[in-house]
């Protein structure tokens, strides 16, 4: 057990269990997750056998600035040695990080960097905070919306995904709002319906990527455990328990699945669910080099949405010059080791 991944209720009965005072339960939670910091010994309030307690730490290993936005990506250390990656996005109404949530990925989208390598592991409630933590420190600033769309599959990582929205919520620490959060998911549909029982209107995004079943499965194995329609039932579900609006993340790729009768099947299939297709330009990586889809294509696709009554948005590319997509930035770094290993 390390101190830092309790929750506050679970930090509180841990210390009541240590026999130590009631009040240092908040003491420890605020020193890590409002003053964010990792050294108990630091600490000028603690008691000495409270500062021998287990911590869990996660260093920034490398960070990359880019030239043409604000776009930072980070390399973290955890303490095993593993490396993952984050992006801090500058938007005009403030800072927006993207986190990863497991140490690679063992869900298998083709075209995906972060599951090439599999899944290592899990990352814990205080592995997704520190990365937070961390680059608000390091860059003194204050980062107002998180989503869960780097490395990892955050339904795959269930119990510690929702340990780490209590922690980030909790008023003792950032005390950031459910609404400044968002979860990316491939469709782990169990898991989706228990998110609604939270009733915490956390947004949800689903990596769609593609209206029908069987193009979808070429691109995303989870379509044999899960389908479309079942996928969608739970958003909806989801969408109308927590009142939120889903949105459906689509990477375009070139004859693929920005035709005309993607664009038809996808207005059909969420007619009745409140959503926003989220269009992405493919990132190509080299196990996957089908074409992107031109600017003009993402536009013509964009529109056909747009007529078909489908809210829909291009995003841009941000810090396209510093590898800013999901899992290339560690992978790039594996393989120059491997490659001087060799
Ligand atoms: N596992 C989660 C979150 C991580 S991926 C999920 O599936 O949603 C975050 C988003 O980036 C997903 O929509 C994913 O499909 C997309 N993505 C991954 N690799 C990409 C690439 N090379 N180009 C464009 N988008 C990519």
């Amino acid at each position: 057990m390390f101190i830092n991944d309790l929750t506050f209720e679970e930090m509180k009965s841990y210390i009541e269990e240590i026999g130590e005072k009631k009040f240092r339960a908040q003491q420890l939670f605020t020193f890590f997750n409002k003053n964010k910091k990792w050294d108990l010994n630091s600490s000028s309030n603690l008691p000495k056998d409270l500062k021998s307690l287990p911590v869990r730490e996660i260093k920034i290993f490398e960070e990359y600035h880019s030239k043409i936005d604000e776009t930072v990506k980070f390399l973290f250390e955890l303490n095993d040695g593993n490396l993952i990656e984050g992006v801090l996005l500058k938007y005009e109404h403030g800072y927006s990080q993207c986190i990863s949530t497991q140490v690679g990925c063992r869900m298998g989208c083709s075209f995906c960097a972060s599951t090439k390598g599999g899944r290592i592991r899990n990352l814990t409630p205080s592995e997704m905070a520190g990365q937070i933590y961390l680059v608000e420190n390091k860059l003194g600033i204050n980062i107002s919306n998180i989503v869960l769309m780097g490395s990892g599959e955050p339904l795959d990582n269930y119990e510690n995904v929702i340990k780490f929205f209590d922690i980030i919520h909790d008023e003792n620490g950032k005390n950031l709002s459910n609404r400044s959060i968002t979860i990316s998911s491939c469709g782990i549909v169990p898991r989706i319906y228990d998110l609604e029982k939270l009733k915490k209107p956390i947004n949800l995004a689903i990596s769609l990527h593609s209206p029908f079943d069987e193009d979808r499965k070429k691109i995303m194995p989870i379509t044999n455990r899960y389908s479309i329609e079942e996928v969608l039932a739970a958003s909806k579900y989801y969408s109308e328990g927590t009142g939120t609006r889903i949105t459906l993340e689509y990477t375009l790729i070139k004859d693929v699945n920005d035709r005309e009768i993607d664009a038809d099947e996808l207005i059909r299939i969420t007619k009745d669910i409140k959503v926003h297709v989220n269009l992405i330009p493919l990132n190509p990586i080299k196990e996957y080099n089908k074409g992107k889809t031109s600017p003009k294509g993402a536009k013509k696709f964009q529109n056909m949405l747009l007529k078909g009554g489908i809210n829909a948005t291009i995003r841009r590319e941000l810090g396209s010059d510093i590898s800013a997509s999901c899992g290339q930035l560690r992978r790039k770094r594996l393989e120059n080791e491997n490659s001087k290993a060799n």
